[in-house]
């Protein structure tokens, strides 16, 4: 392997690594947002609903089409309201596919780079 892939693949485990672990952060986060949700909110079967649960359920009608659809980011971050905790949720659902593709991409890498070692 030449020094260059080396050093490549070194920086491909740490990057692996930063971005697992914001993963791991990330749900946390996404986990205490909702917890921390003081919604009287209930569903049809009585349990909790968060607003940014309810937010992602909701769906609207086009005018122009008449085709349903579920809300865009600006409008489930109008729905949720003042609530910083489902805020933060959402926020930090948002980080976390942001970083779940960053891991598929060095995932990748690291892929490319092993079978060029093999
Ligand atoms: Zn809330």
């Amino acid at each position: 392997m030449k020094q260059n892939d080396q050093v490549k693949a070194v920086q491909a485990c740490a990057a692996y690594a930063r971005h697992a672990a914001d993963i791991k952060a990330l749900g946390n986060a996404i986990h205490e947002g909702l917890e921390g949700c003081r919604s009287k909110l209930r569903g049809d079967n009585g349990e909790k609903l968060t607003h940014l649960s309810k937010a992602l359920r909701e769906s609207v009608t086009e005018d122009e089409t008449g085709e349903h659809r579920r809300l865009y980011d600006d409008e489930i971050l109008k729905a949720i309201g003042r609530c910083s905790h489902c805020r933060a949720a959402f926020n930090a659902i948002k980080a976390r596919k942001s970083a779940r593709r960053s891991l598929g991409q060095v995932k990748r890498f690291i892929g490319v780079i092993g079978r060029r070692t093999a």
